[in-house]
């Protein structure tokens, strides 16, 4: 069929109107673009007032089209389009016409006027659209007052700013020109390369061309940007010529940013140093967002962060300092792994996602050995080992059947699963062998995409492996759920013989199958006599791989009174258990373990009682001997499992200040210690853990004479000023949330009256969010509703609402509460958070439930509204199953073991 060509009056009316004609048959593209029409490069021209609601735009693509069409499809969303145009390659133009085909998706079909043979095209749009309200596409925000548009188009946002291939496969050279307000700043993914007035009060910028890049990482942002320069980053064996380095921030904060770019050079010379690859880009800048929906974006050469993360004074909370470092870590890594070399499709988002959160932990333990990222990776990996014991969990690479699954994937799977699941195998292969795979992967797909295999196969060779190897790295990229090896010890022909089992570690109440095979790097670390004693006071580590439903290892050197520890270094991702005989011998020899083994073996009394091994008493004797670790997290670790049995609604009063008192006895001591204020020269460490225990005792736990010493401090915060505003500087900044949250529990509504008064007033980040914390932290029913009917008001930004809406789920009370707040505002938390948050809906009105009636409400509620965003179904999956299982577990409690 050809159709006509229409006249040039007509195209106007025929963009909005293009349905109605006639299409070639040709289904709407699901899922991924077809592959006969590749763009090869954008020019992408904006005309933005962040002042305005709407902005304007030209985008002029040139496109390979590789087989005869009337047609090609693209992505496109909210954008009004005024006039398409295609040159063919004689320099021809025809008039086409933009079609939303599936609005719902963002996919639209572009119509030539006629069939075109295959050659190379350009398409020339013409639009506006609006400026986004919902931290996506080109997003509007304001700081003290004043606009700010800027981007975030990961992962399919792009096709709210421009129409375009919005397809991380599709990587080509991008070249930006900004025509905005002369009073204006701009700064994009490289470096201003021009400047031209443009009448009227506006002027035109324009940017150097990048080098390949897919949509997902086109970044730019106009408004009254402060900028704070630090000197270039110098070359190094990898780059030849310096790196020009700035932070970007709203008006007048620009300065706070002088510890990050600090910070900055070092961490772009050991990801030099470790990918053996410079730095690829013009320049770096890293840009401190007013308001943002992720924690920070990797943008090729334009890093944007939630300011909280860049903007740091002195007397920062010692958490944002540290998470400031990592975040940062993270997002640069990403400039090599994600940016130089990028996923094909969604499926493989861990390549960017778990091998920057990998790497950042490798950056952040060479130039910050003190944060102890070692252990952020086995915490990590223990987070995400919850997640995935539910049967609804998704797989590292989940396939993608729909945009719901590409919105959900960003999650502690693809993150911290990934992380721990690279670090075993590289751990397996050694970290020299690993580095030498991961340089050389770099190097073939520079510039250009990658899929799994690519990165297994590349280390696979570096490790001289085969297939043994790589089915052994895809069992845990290709399947959920943990592995969970059980071991037992026997005397056989005068060796001790550990067997192994595997099978799916599912905790009391699941429905799913533990028929499951991976194969799992075990690595075993078991008692030696020391000095020809037999105290098993020395150690060995066996490792070998599992790869079958059972197996065994001979340990020689064996003590006779020797212990075993089934994950040495917690480099293995996989749950343990032990008989009761061998795990009280590891209890007895818990402190010969190192930091991250005592972690692990923390986990695996987790493991114990969520399977219904052990009970709430056995688990408390167990977790006692670490409370006294000098180490922050694995001291800290028993408190998230002795919380759930706390707030285990059977528990009794009596048995529940059993408890407190089991707390206080482990903890109270070493928070008396520290004090209640920073001290000079105190680690980091210790600020970190005055706010741990602080938070715990004072507002978990309720311990009356930490209660005391917050509500001091948080008193004093609240008393007016002069001004007539709050003094919150007077409080330690470490606890000021805490300290904030107990006043509000205590005196109620004064204080939250007082915190919404002050929240527009204030702009800093960190106080914003010890306020928000505090307001949280209220448990009068009527008072909860005012906050959370503040969060859904404009001085709370779109990116600081969850942090409000977040608390109180502790009793059922509370949780119904929640619940009838939630569903009577549904509609407007819809239309704020908008599509993104689609995942974490049933988890914001429902997660923490744990009963069979809150599966049947939050079922009865969301079933009939899952196409209202992307992700909701498995969203509302995975929180059902969740309080299935809590409300199973709760079931099997008999509280009395707690008196025992
Ligand atoms: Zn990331």
């Amino acid at each position: 069929m050809r159709r006509f060509v229409r006249p040039l009056l007509l195209t106007a009316l025929a963009c909005c109107c293009g349905a109605a004609f006639a299409a070639t048959a040709d289904q709407v593209p699901q899922g991924r673009l077809p592959l006969w029409a590749v763009p090869q490069s954008y020019a992408l021209s904006f005309k933005v007032d962040p002042a305005q609601d709407d902005f304007s735009g030209t985008t002029t693509i040139k496109v390979k089209l590789s087989k005869a069409s009337d047609h090609l499809w693209l992505d496109g969303s909210e954008l009004k389009v005024s006039k398409v145009a295609i040159i063919d390659a004689a320099g021809t133009a025809h008039v086409g016409t933009y079609t939303s085909a599936d609005p719902k998706a963002g996919v639209v079909r572009v119509d030539f006027g006629s069939t075109l043979k295959p050659q190379m095209l350009t398409l020339a749009f013409e639009y506006t659209a609006p400026l986004n309200a919902q931290l996506q596409g080109l997003y509007k925000v304001s700081a003290k007052g004043q606009p700010y548009a800027m981007t975030q188009m990961e992962p399919i946002s792009a096709r709210f700013a421009f129409p375009g291939f919005d397809e991380p496969g599709f990587k080509t050279p991008f070249t930006i020109s900004l025509t905005i307000p002369e009073k204006d700043t701009a700064v994009a993914n490289t470096r201003q390369v021009k400047e031209t007035p443009a009448g009227d009060g506006w002027k035109t910028l324009e940017f150097a061309q990048t080098l390949p890049l897919p949509t997902y990482l086109v970044a730019f942002g106009v408004g009254p940007w402060s900028i704070a320069t630090a000197p270039d980053i110098s070359p190094d064996a990898y780059r030849t010529t310096p790196l020009p380095l700035r932070g970007i921030a709203s008006a007048g904060e620009a300065h706070r940013m002088q510890h990050v770019l600090g910070e900055t050079p070092s961490i772009i010379h050991a990801l030099e140093n470790y990918y053996g690859f410079g730095y690829p880009w013009d320049k770096l800048d890293v840009l401190a967002a007013p308001d943002f929906s992720a924690g920070a974006m990797e943008n090729a050469g334009l890093v944007t962060f939630r300011d909280w993360l860049l903007l740091l004074d002195e007397d920062s909370p010692a958490r944002n300092v540290r998470g400031s470092f990592n975040v940062t870590a993270h997002e640069l890594a990403h400039q090599w792994t994600g940016d130089t070399v990028t996923l094909e499709w969604w499926n493989d988002i861990w390549l960017n996602e778990a091998f920057a959160t990998w790497m950042q932990q490798k950056v952040t333990e060479q130039v910050h050995p003190e944060y102890r990222a070692d252990l952020d990776r086995v915490t990590g990996a223990q987070g995400a080992m919850s997640n995935d014991s539910l049967v609804s969990a998704r797989k590292i690479r989940q396939p993608i059947t729909g945009n719901g699954d590409i919105e959900t994937a960003f999650d502690g799977i693809t993150y911290k699963k990934g992380a721990s699941v690279i670090g075993m195998f590289e751990n397996y292969v050694g970290e020299k062998t690993f580095q030498k795979g991961m340089q050389a992967y770099i190097q073939k797909h520079k510039f250009g995409n990658a899929v799994a295999d690519d990165l297994v196969s590349s280390i696979a060779t570096a490790a001289g492996k085969g297939n043994d190897f790589k089915h052994a790295f895809n069992s845990f990229l290709d399947q959920s759920g943990v592995p969970y090896v059980q071991t037992s010890l026997e005397q056989k022909d005068g060796k001790t013989v550990l067997h192994l089992s595997q099978s799916r570690f599912l905790p009391v109440g699941s429905t799913g199958d533990s028929k499951r095979i991976w194969g799992i790097p075990v690595c075993v670390r078991y008692g030696t006599a020391a000095n020809g004693k037999d105290k098993a006071q020395s150690s060995k580590v066996n490792c070998e791989v599992l790869d079958k439903a059972t197996g065994s290892m001979v340990l020689a050197g064996v003590s006779q009174s020797t212990w075993i520890m089934p994950n040495a270094n917690a480099s293995g991702y996989y749950r343990f258990s032990l008989g009761k005989k061998e795990l009280g011998d590891l209890t007895a020899h818990v402190g010969l373990l190192s930091d991250a083994e005592q972690l692990a073996y923390a986990d695996a009394i987790d493991a114990s009682f969520r399977h219904g091994d052990i009970d709430a008493g056995d688990a408390l004797v167990a977790l006692k001997p670490l409370t006294s670790s000098k180490i922050l997290v694995v001291a800290t670790a028993p408190l998230d499992q002795i919380e759930w049995i706390y707030h285990n609604e059977a528990v009794t009063d009596a048995q529940r200040s059993k408890l407190a008192e089991w707390v206080r006895d482990a903890y109270l001591p070493r928070l008396q210690q520290l004090g209640y204020q920073r001290k000079d020269g105190e680690s980091g460490d210790d600020a970190l853990l005055r706010s741990e225990l602080a938070g715990a005792l004072g507002l978990q736990y309720k311990l009356p004479e930490v209660r005391a010493e917050l509500l001091k401090q948080g008193e004093a915060a609240l008393k007016r000023q002069p001004d007539g505003r709050l003094n919150l500087s007077v409080a330690d900044p470490d606890l000021l949330g805490d300290a904030l949250g107990v006043a509000a529990q205590e005196q109620g509504k004064p204080v939250v009256d007082a915190l919404i008064a002050e929240l527009p007033q204030t702009s800093d980040a960190a106080l914003r969010n010890s306020m928000l914390a505090g307001l949280a932290s209220v448990e009068d029913p009527a008072l909860t509703n005012e906050v959370r009917d503040f969060a859904l008001s404009k001085p709370v930004k779109v990116g600081e609402m969850a942090s409000l809406v977040r608390g109180g789920r502790d009793t059922q009370a509370q949780r119904d509460a929640l619940w009838s707040w939630f569903t009577a505002h549904y509609t407007q938390i819809l239309a704020r958070t908008g599509s993104f948050a689609g995942g974490y809906l049933p988890h914001f009105a429902a997660g923490g439930g744990c009963s069979a009636a809150e599966v049947d409400r939050v079922q009865a509620f969301f079933k009939p509204r899952l196409k209202d965003a992307d992700g909701v179904d498995r969203g509302l999956a995975q929180t059902s199953e969740s309080i299935q299982l809590c409300s199973a577990l709760k079931a099997k409690q008999d509280p009395a073991s707690i008196l025992r």
